[in-house]
This record gives C-alpha cells, sequence and structure tokens, in this order.
C-alpha cells in the first residue's frame, strides 16, 4: 500500500509504519547519546503510544534499562486503512525492546475503564510483581466514569469572558481572527472529569490496593503552564481548571502517603496540542525563537531531563513553589517570552512564513505520523498491518 498523509483540520488520518518506526528509533538514539540514568527498574506508562508518554517511556527504557508496561489506545490497520501512529510506534519500540533485552508488553484498551485497571494489575503481578515508577500522561477528548457510566467530554474554551486574538491555518498558512464563546458550568465540569486528577487517583488507588505498587513507587502527571498570550484559552480557561485539578490530585495523593509529582512540560507540537485553537500559532513562534537561541527541545529530551536531572538525580527532587517539577523553564525565560509576544503582535498572514518557524511545525506535525523521517521512501509500497509483539503472544 503506498501512503501518504491526509489531512483533515488538525488531524492526519494515515501514518507511516515506517516512518513511526524511524522516529522511534531517533528518539532512542538521543536518549543512548545520553549519560546513563540510574532510575527506575520497573515502569508503568499510562499514555504510552505517543508525545510525552512515549517519550518517558523511551527514557526509561533505553536510559535506564527500565521493564516498560504501556498503556494505550490506539487502532490496528484494517480495511486498507492504516494504524493509528501510536499503533505504530508501539510495534516499533516493542521491537527495539526486544532486541535490546528489554521486557516492553503494552495493554491496548481504554484506560478510563476499571477492566483496563484491573488488566494492568495482573500483568504487573505476572510479570513484574511491582512497579516503582508511574507515569500519567493522558490526553483525551472524552472520558465515560466507571463508577456512573456517564461519557464526560471536554471542552477547550475560556471562562467567563468570549475569547478573541489570533489563530492560524497550518496547512493552508493563513492567519486569522478567532473568537470562541466562554465555556458553560457543565463545560467545565465535564473537561475536569475527563483532564483533572479523578482517573489518576483512581489508577493510584487500584495499583495500592493490588499491592503491585512499590513502597518507595513514584508518579508523576503532566501539566502546562504557558505563557500571557494563550492564558485566558489555556490555564485560566478550561483545561486549565483542569490542570488545577490535576495538581491538587498530586498534593492529596502526597498527603495519602505517595510520592507524587505533576511535572510543567512545555509546548510541543502534539496530537492534542494542535487541537487547541491559538497554541499552534504561539508554537511556531516560540520554535523559531528558542531555536534561534539554541534552546529547543522536543519530548524525548525533556523526558530525559525529567528523569535524569529531576526524579533520579541523587538528592530531593527540585521543585517549584507550588510543588511542581519544572521542565518549561527554558520556554518561560524572559528573554524568550518577550520576543514570542513582540512578534506575536506582528505576526500576519504576509509575514507568517518569516516571522514563524510554520515549516518546523509542519514538519513535527507530519513527523507525529510518521511522514518526515529522513531515509524513508514515501513513494514506495508498505505493508500496513504491523503486529505489536506483546499482542500476539
Ligand atoms: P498525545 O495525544 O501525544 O498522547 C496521548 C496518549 O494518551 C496516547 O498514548 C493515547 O493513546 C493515550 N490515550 C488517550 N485516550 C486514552 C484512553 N482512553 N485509554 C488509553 N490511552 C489513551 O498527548 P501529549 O501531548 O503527549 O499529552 C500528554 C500529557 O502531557 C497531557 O496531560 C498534556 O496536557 C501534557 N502536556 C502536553 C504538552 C504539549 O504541548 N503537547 C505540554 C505540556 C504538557
Amino acid at each position: 500500500m503506498l501512503v501518504q498523509p491526509r489531512i483533515r483540520g488538525f488531524i492526519c488520518t494515515t501514518a507511516h509504519p515506517q516512518g513511526c518506526a524511524g522516529q522511534v528509533r531517533e528518539q532512542i538514539a538521543h536518549v543512548r547519546a545520553q549519560a546513563p540514568i540510574t532510575g527506575p527498574k520497573n515502569v508503568l506508562v499510562i499514555g504510552s503510544s505517543t508525545g510525552y508518554g512515549l517519550a518517558t517511556r523511551i527514557a526509561a527504557a533505553f536510559g535506564g534499562g527500565a521493564s516498560t508496561l504501556g498503556v494505550c489506545f490506539e487502532r490496528a490497520a484494517e480495511d486498507g486503512r492504516t494504524a493509528t501512529a501510536g499503533w505504530y510506534n508501539t510495534a516499533a519500540f516493542e521491537q527495539e525492546a526486544a532486541s535490546a533485552g528489554l521486557y516492553a508488553q503494552t495493554i491496548v484498551g481504554d484506560a478510563f475503564s476499571r477492566a483496563i485497571k484491573d488488566e494492568v494489575c495482573d500483568r504487573i503481578r505476572r510479570d513484574l510483581g511491582q512497579v516503582d515508577l508511574v507515569i500519567y500522561s493522558l490526553a483525551s477528548p472524552r472520558r465515560t466514569d466507571p463508577l456512573t457510566g456517564v461519557t464526560h467530554v471536554s471542552a477547550i474554551k475560556p471562562i467567563g469572558n468570549t475569547f478573541a486574538n489570533k489563530t492560524v491555518d497550518v496547512q493552508q498558512g493563513v492567519v486569522k481572527p478567532v473568537s470562541i464563546e466562554p465555556a458553560t458550568e457543565d463545560e467545565i465540569a465535564g473537561t475536569i472529569a475527563v483532564m483533572g486528577g479523578e482517573d489518576w487517583a483512581l489508577w493510584m488507588n487500584a495499583l495500592r490496593s493490588a499491592g503491585v505498587l512499590a513502597p518507595d513507587a513514584v508518579t508523576v502527571a503532566y501539566s502546562y503552564i504557558g505563557p500571557a498570550l494563550t492564558r485566558a484559552i489555556y490555564r485560566e480557561g478550561t483545561i486549565g481548571r483542569a490542570k488545577d485539578h490535576l495538581e491538587a490530585t498530586a498534593h492529596a495523593l502526597t498527603a495519602d502517603g505517595l510520592r507524587a509529582y505533576v511535572a510543567v512540560n512545555k509546548a510541543v507540537v502534539t496530537q492534542s496540542s494542535s487541537a487547541i485553537p491559538v497554541v499552534p500559532l504561539y508554537i511556531s513562534l516560540l520554535f523559531g525563537v528558542m531555536k534561534e537561541k539554541g534552546l529547543h527541545e522536543g519530548c524525548i529530551e525533556q523526558m530525559y531531563r525529567l528523569l535524569a536531572e529531576r526524579l533520579y538525580a541523587g538528592g530531593s527532587v527540585p521543585v517549584d513553589e507550588a510543588g511542581r517539577i519544572r521542565l518549561d523553564e527554558r520556554e518561560m525565560q524572559a528573554d524568550v517570552q518577550a520576543q514570542v509576544a513582540a512578534l506575536w503582535d506582528l505576526v500576519d498572514t504576509d509575514n507568517l512564513e518569516q516571522l514563524a518557524d510554520l515549516k518546523g511545525y509542519r514538519e513535527d506535525f507530519l513527523q507525529l505520523f510518521g511522514f518526515a523521517t529522513e531515509g524513508v521512501d514515501y513513494g514506495t509500497e508498505v505493508e500496513p498491518v504491523v503486529p505489536i509483539r506483546s499482542l500476539e503472544d
């Protein structure tokens, strides 16, 4: 099958198996080129197939030799459709892990459900005994509450006032005004139910009750703060309320005797961030500035730093005044933000290519689906059906 990108708005409905495998290998190569991590031995990554979760799994496995169990929601290839990128990433990750003699298993299903939590606890008990690091890296538009059966839907909206600003249509290269009405109370509650900390706490309680959590285990969930420019739509909007809840959950889990952290990561192009209005324009300006200053990072650079320089550097874990691990310090540097803010005022369709790193944004977007890997001949037919080793057992 000849696999080409088929982009619909902010998603791509196809993925390239070899391209995805290539970008997984690039992340592995990055980690292998760094100093080894004396870190966790058995790691559970919830949301393991793309973005920050995949990068954490790679850093733990190839930087520290950890056994990893991943949970993700991905689709295999069928009826002439390619698999999802996360499927191909996972297949490649497991293949590389096997070649390196590392344990790697993946459970594909709804992480919000009770059934998947039980399956994960059973698998840990059977194969690993206990886990000493649990990464919570889910990003989802909806969640069915396992107790009530109610499906909650998240919304990316401002709270209180209409948000009016600029945004970019990345594919067309057009800067245009955007106006988003404030969220209703239901939309705020729905977003907190999906992206807040409720499910994280359910996971930690399930793991602890099953006796599969090591006594000194650490758990980390991911958050974002971002600049004044995106504040009304992000941190002070519905998603920000969910992140506040996630951070409060870290405190509640800590009070309950667990070592729970929230790590604040930098803005990067992922399937989730490309769906947030205004953020792609901010990211493409940010990337230009950070690359110029030699500060640019993707998921893998940060997740290596999270393990090597924050969680397992020896000594206490450095946190900010609110108890959060910060990996966004380069993005939030005053000089970086001042430059992005100045460009923001100037940017329009005519000067977009000059002022913003739209090329870099587009390339990262294509690479989410494996369409920008060096050395892959995209004009050659490929077999879309690729098994994930641990699902074949
Ligand atoms: P992503 O879309 O790349 O990854 C989401 C992961 O969740 C995938 O592995 C997917 O399979 C999994 N998933 C989604 N629904 C699931 C379900 N029901 N069951 C099982 N797995 C499911 O997202 P990302 O951008 O890496 O985001 C991960 C976390 O990092 C989020 O909390 C996000 O807010 C945070 N974060 C992202 C950015 C950014 O710029 N992208 C910045 C800072 C923090």
